[in-house]
C-alpha cells in the first residue's frame, strides 16, 4: 500500500465484513477511508485497491479504465495485429488481461473481484471494441490460489480453432485455446524487432516457441537455427517457416541445456544468438537454481558467439530482477572469458506498461550484449 502499492496481504487485515469477490470499503486506521478494493476471501492477496479515498469503485470506473487502456494502445500506432490491451495493474485494473489478436479478444480475471465482474467486463469490451468473438483463457494455475476453477470458454460471438496474427512482417498462426500464455509472446515484440536491428549472420534461437524471434530475424540470417523441448512448437516453427518464406529456417526439439553443450564440444560458431527461456524462478525459493540455469546457458552462448557477434539474452522471472541478471551475465562473461559490452537493455513491450512502485509490474529484461573480440 505505501507508495501506491495496490495491495493489501491477508496478514494485514483486522477484520471483514464482505464476501470473497465483492467491491469493498477499505477502512485504516483512525476509521479513515483508505479506498475502495476487490475482496478476495481465499488469496494471500485479500485486497486489490481499485481507488484511493473516498472516491467509490463500481462498473462505470472500470469502463473508463477499459477505455483508457484500449486508448493508450491505439495511440502507439503498433504495428501488429495481436498486443495486450489491459495489463491488470499497470492499467490500473488489477488482475485483469485483455489481449487483442485481429478481430478476437482474450481475456483473463484472476482474481475473485475481476471473475465476478467477467459478465459485466464482456458486455463492455463488446460495446467499445466490437469483437467477432471473446474468448476467456482463464486456465492459468494463479486461479487456483483464488479458488477459482480453469476454465476456457467462449463468452461472445465465436472464436475459430486457428486465427492468423501479424507482427510487423512476420505472421502466425496461433491457437488462441491452448498456446502458450493466450496465444503468443506478445511482451517480446518490440524486443524481436530490436534484436532485427543486430542480427547476421549464422542465427541459433533457443527456447524459440512458435519461432518467435526465429521468424523476425531469419530473413536477414542465412543459416538459422530454432530449437524448443516442445515436439508441438517444432512442428508450429516448421509451418510457420513455410508460410513467412523463410524455409532456410530449420526447427529441432532439443533441450537447450543439453544442446549448447553439445555444440561447443562440435566448436560451432553462431554471429547471433537468442535465449528466451521460461521463468526459471517461478517464486522465491526457486532463486538460487534459477540464477545457476541463467549462468549455465549464457556462458555457453557467450563461448558460442563468434567475435562482434550478438546475444540477445532474456529473463522473464519477476524474482530475478534486472541487477541481478546483470549480475549473472557478468559472471557468465568472466568465467567463459569473453568480453561482452551491452548495446541495449530492454524490458517488455510498451502494451505492457510498468507502473512504478509496482515491481510485479516489471518482469521481462532483454539485454542485448556484443562480443568484443
Ligand atoms: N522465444 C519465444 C518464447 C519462449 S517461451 C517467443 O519469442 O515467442 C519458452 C519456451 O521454452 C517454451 O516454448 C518451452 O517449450 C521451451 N523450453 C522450456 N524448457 C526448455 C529446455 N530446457 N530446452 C528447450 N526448450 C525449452
Amino acid at each position: 500500500m505505501r507508495g501506491g502499492h495496490p495491495w493489501i496481504y491477508r496478514a494485514d487485515v483486522v477484520d471483514v465484513d464482505a464476501e470473497g469477490g465483492a467491491i469493498v470499503q477499505v477502512i485504516g486506521p483512525r476509521r479513515r477511508t483508505i479506498g475502495y478494493a476487490l475482496f478476495s476471501d481465499r488469496s494471500q492477496i485479500a485486497i486489490r485497491m481499485l481507488t484511493r479515498g473516498d472516491a467509490e469503485a463500481g462498473l462505470p470506473l472500470l469502463r473508463t479504465r477499459l477505455v483508457a487502456a484500449m486508448a493508450v494502445r491505439a495511440a502507439l500506432h503498433l504495428d501488429a495485429t495481436a498486443y495486450r490491451l489491459v495489463h491488470a495493474e499497470a492499467d490500473l485494473l488489477p488482475s485483469l488481461v485483455v489481449d487483442r489478436y485481429g478481430e478476437y479478444l482474450v481475456v483473463q480475471t484472476l482474481s475473485q473481484g475481476m471473475d465476478r465482474l467477467l459478465p459485466e467486463l464482456t458486455a463492455m469490451l463488446v460495446e467499445i471494441a466490437a469483437p467477432a468473438g471473446i474468448l476467456a483463457r482463464n486456465d492459468p494455475k494463479v486461479r487456483a490460489l483464488e479458488g477459482l476453477e480453469q476454465t476456457v470458454e467462449v463468452l461472445h460471438g465465436s472464436v475459430p480453432e486457428s486465427i492468423i496474427a501479424r507482427e510487423g512482417p512476420v505472421e502466425y498462426e496461433v491457437d488462441l485455446r491452448k498456446g502458450q500464455k493466450t496465444g503468443l509472446f506478445l511482451d517480446q515484440r518490440e524486443n524481436r524487432e530490436a534484436a532485427a536491428r543486430y542480427a547476421r549472420g549464422r542465427l541459433l534461437d533457443c527456447f524459440s516457441y512458435n519461432g518467435g524471434f526465429a521468424l523476425r530475424l531469419a530473413r536477414q540470417c542465412p543459416e538459422a537455427e530454432a530449437i524448443d523441448i516442445s515436439a508441438d512448437a517444432v512442428s508450429r516453427i516448421r509451418a510457420n517457416a513455410r508460410r513467412n518464406g523463410v524455409p532456410h529456417l530449420e526447427a529441432r526439439e532439443a533441450n537447450v541445456f543439453d544442446e549448447l553443450r553439445r555444440l561447443e564440444r562440435a566448436g560451432a560458431r553462431y554471429d547471433t544468438i537468442v535465449l528466451d527461456p521460461p521463468a526459471f524462478a517461478k517464486n522465491k525459493a526457486a532463486i538460487p537454481n534459477a540464477l545457476a540455469g541463467y549462468k549455465e546457458i549464457n556462458l555457453r552462448a557467450m563461448r558460442l558467439l563468434s567475435p562482434g557477434g550478438h546475444l540477445v539474452t532474456c529473463s522473464c522471472s519477476y524474482n530475478v530482477n534486472e541487477e541481478m541478471f546483470a549480475a549473472v551475465l557478468h559472471e557468465a562473461s568472466a568465467d567463459s572469458h569473453t568480453p561482452v559490452a551491452i548495446v541495449e537493455k530492454r524490458i517488455q513491450g510498451r502494451d505492457h506498461p510498468v507502473l512504478l512502485g509496482v515491481p510485479e509490474t516489471y518482469y521481462l529484461k532483454c539485454f542485448m550484449l556484443r562480443r568484443v573480440e
